[in-house]
């Protein structure tokens, strides 16, 4: 095993400062102070081994920005050996392009230390020495050290997962395609259906019977259904198949226009949405946040039993990301199937009891998690649900 060797080593001790007595201090007797060097000596090797040990590659830094201490798995990861790293500027492991914003990070986080993940929801690489980048995760945490504080970083090389969502990112693309190129072509056979069956229910009704009568209308319910569903199946295999367009949406009007679409469905139920205002802009595709809160707002509404309907739509800000919640005062939703109401055409009520296709929540789903962020619910049955949503920000 390779020693694990930098400038101070010697100054950590489990994140903290080193007692002056464990180093052999003056004031113990000669016997003792040799059993507590001992000690010291001890503790430091399974330090260095456990250094060694570990998957990540691990690399101190002082204030300055300066490299103390690293390990086997760097050398392994960066293409250097360890000595041309230590008393190197950490930049020397960064890309040249966010070299210079790395500085102003490095120096914020000293100013509030704290064991974090670096640039959460941002994608990160590091250089090797032959200029070779490679995507990283990066998580930090604070030192305390006779040279001062450092900053202790993890770097894991996150390559093998990267190509893995690559795939499945692909994979889903060619799933959706299929689903694209399926429902069109169901839509044009379902065209002649819902078309004769109206023409049936027109022009030759006086030759039915109320029995045949009934079986057109059920053929025209039918068809209207498997309309709604191509339509969903359409909406839901657009969210990757298209690129979305990228723009600085004002959430008020967003979510005046949705409030102008369910009006019929908001005033029919006599329902009070509330929202804060004002709302924030944010960088997203207004079509697709839009269709978001359509379906929760609606859904607040649609599931709902009380005399007196309440919508409420609130917002936080939690470091990098919104957090949304649609809350209502509905019928609630058992904690069993809280999870799977998420998937396509998933649905807790039969058609006559609340209307619907199944598809609405899978469609946030797919948008929320193409924007890097989540969706769930607190629910508790006959006492209303809170969707929640984050979306991260980013910068426009
Ligand atoms: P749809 O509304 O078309 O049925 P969704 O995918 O939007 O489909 O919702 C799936 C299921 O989750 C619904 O059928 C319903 O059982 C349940 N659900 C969704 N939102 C709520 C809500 N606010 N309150 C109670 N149940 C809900």
């Amino acid at each position: 095993m390779k020693e694990a060797k930098g400038d101070n080593l010697d100054g950590i001790k489990d994140g903290k400062k080193k007692e002056e007595p464990l180093r052999g201090g003056h004031d113990a007797p000669p016997a003792q102070g040799e059993e507590l060097a001992k000690q010291v000596r001890k503790a430091e090797s399974k330090f260095e081994g456990l250094l060694e040990a570990a998957p990540d590659a691990i690399i101190i830094v002082d204030r300055g920005g300066r490299i103390t201490l690293v390990n086997a798995q760097v050398e392994t990861l960066f293409g250097y050996c360890r000595g041309e790293l230590l008393g190197q500027p950490i930049e020397i492991l960064v890309p040249e392009r966010v070299r210079k914003a790395h500085v102003g990070h490095r120096e914020s986080y000293h100013a509030q230390p704290r064991t974090r993940p670096m640039g959460a929801g941002l994608d990160l690489a590091g250089l090797r020495k032959d200029g070779s980048e490679f995507p990283v995760e990066i998580s930090l945490s604070p030192i305390e050290t006779e040279g001062g504080q450092q900053v202790i970083s993890i770097v894991r090389d996150i390559t093998d997962r990267k190509q893995t969502e690559q795939k499945l990112r692909e994979k889903i693309r060619e799933m959706d395609d299929f689903i694209h190129v399926v429902s069109h072509d169901l839509k044009e056979p379902l065209r002649g259906i819902e078309a004769f069956a109206g023409f049936l229910a027109e022009d030759y009704a006086h030759l039915l019977d109320e029995e045949g009568r009934r079986y057109v209308h059920f053929l025209q319910s039918s068809a209207v259904r498997m309309k709604d569903l191509i339509h969903d199946l359409l909406t839901l295999a657009s969210i990757s198949r298209k690129a979305p367009t990228w723009q600085q949406v004002d959430l008020n009007e967003i979510l005046l226009r949705v409030e102008q679409d369910l009006e019929y469905t908001i005033r029919q139920k006599q329902a009070r949405v509330e929202r804060p205002t004002p709302l924030p802009t944010v960088l997203c595709d207004p079509t697709q946040i839009g269709e978001v809160f359509k379906n929760l707002l609606s859904n607040a509404v649609k599931f709902n039993t009380s005399s007196t309907p309440e919508v409420k739509i609130d917002l936080k800000e939690e470091g990098r990301s919104y957090l949304f919640s649609v809350k209502d005062n509905g019928i609630g939703i058992d904690p069993r199937y809280q999870e799977q109401i998420f998937g396509l055409f998933e649905r807790l009520h039969p058609q006559e009891e609340f209307e619907g296709t199944g598809a609405g929540l899978a469609i946030c789903k797919k948008i929320i998690e193409s924007y890097g962020g989540k969706i769930w619910v607190e629910s508790e049955l006959g006492k209303g649900s809170t969707f929640f949503f984050t979306l991260p920000k980013r910068a426009g």
